[in-house]
């Protein structure tokens, strides 16, 4: 599979950690630190450290696994043992994890002593096709998902596909829904490519173009003006159910399961709003029930949904926004939604 090239920064598939310490060996880092978590330390870091023994020194810094981990605490952390290990300009990090790995070590490297190199390892499914592409890092604060971080693109992406071996089914559908919502975004024919493949397990190459689709649009519009939009399909909702289940659910929601539903809702929408067919509807809404457990929402939760979608920075002047679908493979930016109109696309999930 040929390497993708971003913005200045290539996305390598193939020996991707062989690459890795070609890499470490060319860039001339005064010394590198390996950011993981409690799993990602188990299951990725011993094939890393077998490819990089003997090219520099490096230190290891481990975060709690789950997404608790990204915030401003965990993050002081990361700083704290970059200073007590003696990180300088020169040096690199490199984020070994999922999501949360991804992001905040992207926010803590970015910002330490005003930005130090950092690339991504990422080894989730969620994390190779979406979070490690694009070059958005951040935290969260109480709760409000990713509302302090940064642009900031990694040196390189090496992505390896041995690593979703050891991740458990859930993980493998969270990441499933970003690639599904590419194909909804942006491309008919990977949409009917994925709804006829084995989603347990997507192969390398439908993981390879949903990577090419998430970095064609954010080439195009890094910091999110315009048409980066897109990808934010299922997520006003999506988000929204997320936070609230984070907050109130013993077992919550994946990022995928949350945005799963919110696709559902939001091409209701579509449907109402933007012209998609009731044939599109209808088959999406198939596709991601046959995926996804249900999830069982309360008409009197739909407020303090309302009031997580208010905070979302995707909003302005206090209007809800959403992107839409106008038909299967095409999207539409900037759709202000009422909270009727939500609650009315609530209803359609809550009823199918
Ligand atoms: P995660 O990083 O919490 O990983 C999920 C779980 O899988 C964790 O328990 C982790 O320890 C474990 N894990 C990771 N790799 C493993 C492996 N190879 N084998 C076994 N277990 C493994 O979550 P995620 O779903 O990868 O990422 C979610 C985060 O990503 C959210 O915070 C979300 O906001 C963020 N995100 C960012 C962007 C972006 O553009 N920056 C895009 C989408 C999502
Ligand atoms: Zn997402």
């Amino acid at each position: 599979m040929d390497t993708i090239q971003s913005d200045n920064y290539p996305i390598y598939f193939n020996n991707s950690i062989d690459e890795l310490a070609d890499f470490i060996k060319k860039g001339n880092y005064s010394r590198f630190f390996i950011l993981t978590d409690e799993n990602t330390g188990v299951h990725c870091l011993p094939l890393v450290k077998s490819k990089i023994e003997g090219l520099g020194d490096y230190d290891l810094i481990e975060i709690n696994a789950g997404e608790e981990s990204k915030d401003i605490d965990f993050c002081i952390g990361v700083w704290k043992m970059l200073i007590d290990f003696g990180a300088d300009r020169k040096s690199l990090m490199i984020n070994l994890g999922g999501g949360v790995v991804t992001d905040l070590g992207g926010f803590a490297a970015s910002t330490f002593k005003r930005g130090i190199d950092f690339v991504h390892v990422p080894t989730t499914l969620l994390s190779q096709v979406d979070a490690s592409v694009g070059g958005k890092t951040g935290i969260d604060i109480d709760s409000i998902k990713n509302i302090v971080g940064t642009f900031t693109q990694p040196k390189a992406v090496f992505i390896e596909y041995v690593f979703l071996k050891t991740l458990p089914p859930r993980q493998i559908l969270s990441g499933l829904a970003e690639m599904l919502k590419h194909g909804l975004i942006a491309d008919a024919n990977y949409w009917n490519q994925l709804k006829t493949s084995d989603l347990t397990n997507p192969s390398a190459q439908l993981i390879h173009r949903s990577v090419e689709i998430k970095n064609v649009i954010t080439i195009e519009d890094p910091t999110e003006k315009g048409i980066r939009k897109a990808l934010n399909f299922g997520h006003t909702i999506g988000h929204a159910i997320e936070t609230y289940s984070l907050i109130n659910d013993h077992d919550p929601l994946s990022h995928g399961e949350a945005i799963a539903i919110g696709m559902i809702c939001e091409s209701y929408l579509a449907h109402r709003k933007t012209g998609l067919s009731a044939e599109d509807l209808n088959e999406i809404t198939q596709v991601f029930s046959d995926l996804y457990p249900r999830y069982t929402i309360a008409k009197s939760s739909f407020e303090a949904l309302f009031a997580i979608m208010q905070k979302d920075k995707k909003n302005q002047d206090g209007k809800i926004n959403c992107t839409l679908l106008t038909s299967i493979g095409q999207s539409t930016i900037d759709n202000i939604c009422t909270e009727a109109e939500l609650s009315e696309s609530l209803m359609y999930y809550i009823n199918l």
